[in-house]
């Protein structure tokens, strides 16, 4: 089989994480890949793991003294397909259309890890079954829910997993021309809150005026979260925030698509809004944020309802930035909706889950060794970015592996990821298998 028809196979599992009506298609999926594996001609130690939910799959090279060791990270499970009626081609049945490949998972994740699977593949084809660095694969089958079961695996095999340094390719590319390398994401805290009225919904006009609507002592209470300049007002909310660099600044930009005028198109937000003194990109890639997700409470139906409602909630998010502390920062927010709590309701803050942030230095030995990959393949010079997503099991990674994270992300942003559609270059994917080699040959030397 040809390399796009094992990537075209390893896309017609539907190993959606999600249902459990597809947990033996994760399984299978589990298989395909130790086959793949254990086929490959690498003298390597594969093993499948159950976990309580969807399996993971490790894989090593013979342990080669004196060479370091690249532990490469992916995901085999994939988003649910909803809408399946706004699929253009069914999206298990891959189809090539306009040099792209269209399928659930085709750039999230398995298009972006089968690539670095095919190119030790044909290092270990060139070299006579010897690879320049000791390569360990960790593949996961519960990204898309969380990496649940990965956190505790892997604390306990620690050993099996040591490692000099994790290649992830999850993230996003600037553009085809503009090949890019993350060293960084934003950290997560999320949390609801709970205003409580009157005991029941009541009426406007018999006590409209006496007593507190929760609606409007909620948004009392969100509009104390910012200031006139776009900065977050918890008090002591920055205090840990580490300074942008001067070189990430002009660095910054320069990456295609970021300017205002590309975020509005890209958005269709009427206009770009920063914090105060920070551009588009260094708000998204390193200062923090905190978003209200969702608001609701009182009357939603036909026509009008003259009540006062019961109660009310809003659902809240931080993206956090090093070195703020996810911890530190859900008491700060505790502290300041107690302040803030407006006389007359009660108002309950409710924590939700938490994530840190995580960079690391590009221009590290082997940060180096991946720029230089990344200009010898793509023809250009490597856009530097941090991601202002989250991926919380990058951080943990570090924890207990100790080994920093080059994200060589291959997602496009026209690659529709957890959308209608999903695609993956084919070129972008060829690339892909020359960057892998490329790479783990310079980290060898
Ligand atoms: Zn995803």
């Amino acid at each position: 089989m040809n390399q796009l028809d094992q990537l075209a196979a390893l896309l017609r599992f539907p190993s959606i994480s999600a249902q459990a009506e597809h947990a033996a298609d994760v399984s299978e999926c589990a298989d395909w890949l130790v086959d793949k594996l254990s086929g490959m001609g690498l003298d390597v130690n594969v093993k499948k793991y159950s976990t309580p939910k969807h399996p993971i799959v490790v894989a090593k090279s013979e342990k080669i003294e004196g060479k370091p060791t690249v532990l490469i990270y992916g995901h085999y499970d994939v988003q649910p397909v909803d809408p399946i009626e706004l699929w253009t081609s069914a999206p298990f049945e891959p189809e090539i259309r306009d040099g792209k490949i269209f399928a659930r998972g085709a750039t999230d994740n398995k298009g972006q890890f089968f690539a670095h699977i095919l190119g030790v593949e044909a290092l270990l084809k060139e070299n006579a079954g010897q690879l320049p660095v000791n390569v360990i694969f960790l593949l996961e089958g519960e990204e898309e829910i969380g990496s649940g079961s990965l956190y505790g695996f892997m604390k306990e095999h620690k050993e099996e997993l040591a490692c000099d340094v994790i290649l992830v390719s999850d993230t996003g590319m600037a553009g085809m021309d503009a090949p890019t390398f993350s060293y960084g994401l934003r950290g997560m805290a999320c949390a609801e809150i709970f205003v409580k009225g009157p005991s029941a919904d009541l009426h406007s006009g018999s006590f409209g005026g006496a007593v507190k609507n929760p609606i409007t002592a909620l948004c009392e209470l969100v509009n104390s979260f910012h200031d006139e300049h776009g900065k977050v007002a918890v008090a002591g909310f920055y205090d840990d925030v580490a300074p942008i660099a001067a070189w990430e600044k002009s660095m910054w930009s320069t990456v295609p698509g970021m300017s205002a005028k590309d975020l509005e198109e890209l958005t269709g937000a009427k206009e770009v809004v920063t914090e105060d003194g920070f551009t588009a990109a260094e708000c998204i890639y390193a200062r923090p944020t905190l978003e209200i997700n969702g608001m609701g409470g009182g009357y939603q139906g036909e026509g009008s309802k003259t009540i006062i409602p019961s109660n009310a909630f809003a659902k809240i998010s931080c993206r956090l930035v090093p070195n703020q502390n996810p911890d530190v920062i859900m008491g700060l927010l505790k502290a300041h909706v107690e302040k803030h709590a407006p006389k007359g309701v009660e108002v309950k803050f409710v924590p939700g889950h938490t994530g840190d942030a995580y960079a690391c230095d590009p221009h590290s030995e082997y940060g180096q060794a991946a720029q230089q990959a990344l200009e010898a393949v793509f023809g250009n010079k490597p856009v530097l970015i941090r991601e202002g997503g989250s991926i919380p099991i990058i951080a943990e990674m570090k924890k207990v592996l100790g080994a920093d994270a080059m994200m060589l992300g291959m997602g496009l942003p026209d690659a529709r990821i957890h959308s209608p559609n999903e695609n993956f270059s084919v070129e972008l994917f060829l690339k892909g298998i020359e960057l892998s080699q490329s790479l783990l040959r310079r980290l060898g030397q």
